[in-house]
C-alpha cells in the first residue's frame, strides 16, 4: 500500500493539485496530511475541500489550522503569518473554521504516527530541528516511523543503538531493527529550503521504503492569486525563492 504524505499546503492550490497528480502517477491509493492546510497563499477554501475531498486520508491540525479556526490572538507568530491568518479567517464558513478547529493533533496511522511540529508536546507547536528536540520527540513516539511538517525543510532523524543521525534524505529502505525515524517531509505549498518545487513523501508500506518526491507547478498562477487579494507581496515573491 503507497501513502502520499503532504503537508503545509498552505492554501497553495496549484502546488497541491501538481502533488496530487503526481502522486496518483506514483501509485499512492491512500494519504495523510500533516497539517498546515491554510495560511499564507490565496486559495483556503479550495485547497480545504482538495484535502476533504480525498478517500482515505488522516489530516492532523497544524498552528495555522488551529488560529485560522478559532478567534485567538495569535502567539509565537510572525507579522506576516498573522496577516494572512487574519485574512484566512474572513474566507472560510463556520463549518470549515469548526473543522479545522477540531483536528486531532496528532495520529497513528497504519504503523506509523503524523504530526504537524512534534508528537511530544504537539500542542506547542514545536520544531524537530536539532538533535535535542528529536531525542526528546523520540521518548513520545511509539511507532518505528514519525512523520513531521512545520518547518518547511526535508530532514531525517534516526535513532538506534543509542546514537543519533541527522541529515537531508531523498530516498530510504526502512529494515527491520531500524530504530525510530523522525521525518520531516517538506513543505506542498511554501518550500523553504531554496527549493521552490512543492515538496511531499511517497511510503510504500509493503516495500518499506519512503521516497521524497519534488514537483514543478504554476508558480506564476499561484503568484498572481495572491496579488489579487490583499494579501502580503512577500506571499507572492517567496514561493519562486523557495524560502
Ligand atoms: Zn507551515
Amino acid at each position: 500500500m503507497k501513502y502520499a504524505l503532504l503537508g503545509d499546503i498552505h492554501s497553495n492550490l496549484e502546488a497541491l493539485e501538481s502533488v496530487l497528480a503526481d502522486a496518483r502517477s506514483q501509485g499512492a491509493t491512500h494519504y495523510a496530511c500533516l497539517g498546515d492546510i491554510v495560511g499564507y497563499n490565496a486559495s483556503p477554501k479550495e485547497c480545504l475541500e482538495t484535502v476533504r475531498s480525498l478517500d482515505n486520508c488522516s489530516v492532523v491540525q497544524g498552528n495555522h489550522d488551529y488560529y485560522a479556526g478559532c478567534e485567538q490572538e495569535m502567539a509565537k507568530f510572525s507579522p506576516l503569518a498573522a496577516e494572512g491568518i487574519r485574512w484566512t479567517r474572513k474566507q472560510l464558513s463556520r463549518e470549515e473554521r469548526a473543522y479545522l478547529a477540531n483536528l486531532p493533533l496528532t495520529k497513528e496511522v497504519e504503523t506509523f504516527t503524523i504530526a504537524h511540529g512534534s508528537p511530544c508536546h504537539p500542542e506547542n507547536w514545536p520544531y524537530v530541528m536539532n538533535s535535542k528536540l528529536a531525542q526528546k520527540a523520540f521518548r513520545c513516539q511509539a511507532t518505528r516511523l514519525c512523520f513531521v511538517g512545520h518547518s518547511h525543510v526535508p530532514l531525517l532523524f534516526r535513532w538506534a543503538d543509542g546514537e543519533l543521525q541527522s541529515g537531508r534524505y531523498s530516498t530510504l529502505k526502512i529494515k527491520p531493527g531500524d530504530g525510530k525515524h523522525i521525518i520531516n517531509i517538506g513543505s506542498v505549498g511554501q518550500p523553504r529550503d531554496n527549493d521552490p518545487r512543492a515538496a511531499y513523501v511517497i511510503l510504500d508500506l509493503l516495500a518499506n521504503t519512503l521516497q521524497l518526491r519534488r514537483v514543478k507547478y504554476d508558480i506564476e498562477r499561484a503568484q498572481s492569486k495572491i496579488r489579487a487579494t490583499s494579501l502580503p507581496e512577500r506571499n507572492a515573491a517567496r514561493i519562486a525563492k523557495g524560502r
